[in-house]
């Protein structure tokens, strides 16, 4: 449709009509067959909101792949009983119990604002959001918030997570089961790498490095010329 002459182009709704025209045919199969079948990801991605994490790019999926729920700093609140209006405790109980994924990842990821306001101030006004922060204070470090001590608060604030997400009855008798592998990654936006936690080494270590993308150890374990390999 043409512009009014001087009127400021909405190049929201330019991409709107560029995907319907554009990107929409070349993968209307898909999306018709996602509709007729429904969705069946295998997926949950637990993430942070921040616009530079794009899990589509990282794992090279696209519709109907991931279950994603996302919030400041991809926190997961505690089970505790209290059936609130908790979105991210709703999503897990979702992809666990009615979609029945196989794996959960946890993303946090490097220069995060959510592990930085841990160390400062929110404003005033922001009291949801100073309460959400609770959830990632016991990643916290009695030290200055240098790059380092930044970093090391991100990874530890994702296994605080995936402990968290222990507490999850129907995701710990599924992860005990070997029904469900967890997954604690922590994403270098300015190394384009997510490093993935190896909990047999106790630490971090570079996809490009890493035997599994999976934090383990899960069952099966599986036999092999005498060496003992974990099956992800
Ligand atoms: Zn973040």
């Amino acid at each position: 449709m043409d512009q009014p002459p001087g009127a400021v182009p909405d190049e929201l709704l330019q991409r709107l009509q560029h995907f319907h025209s554009q990107y929409f045919p070349l993968h209307q199969q898909r999306f018709q067959d996602l509709v007729a079948q429904g969705q069946q990801p295998k997926t949950l991605f637990i993430g942070c909101s921040d616009s530079r994490l794009v899990p589509y790019l990282l794992t090279g999926t696209g519709p109907g792949e991931l279950f994603m729920v996302r919030n400041v700093g991809a926190f997961v609140p505690p089970y505790d009983g209290s059936h609130g209006h908790h979105g991210t405790a709703a999503a897990i109980e979702f992809a666990v119990l009615s979609l029945e994924v196989s794996r959960i990842i946890v993303c946090g990821h490097s220069h995060c604002g959510a592990i930085k306001a841990l160390y400062g101030e929110v404003p005033m006004e922001a009291r949801n959001l100073a309460r959400w922060l609770d959830l990632g204070r016991g990643a916290v470090l009695p030290v200055q918030p240098c790059t380092e001590a930044l970093r090391r608060t991100e990874q530890r604030a994702v296994l605080l997570q995936l402990e968290r997400l222990m507490d999850y009855p129907m995701v710990r008798s599924r992860v005990e089961q070997g029904r469900i592998s967890l997954h604690g990654w922590h994403y270098v936006i300015e190394d384009g790498e997510v490093h993935v936690f190896d909990v047999e080494h106790g630490g971090f270590v570079a996809a490009s490095r890493a035997q599994c993308s999976g934090t383990g150890p899960y069952p099966p374990y599986v036999e092999h010329d005498g060496q003992v390999l974990v099956d992800c």
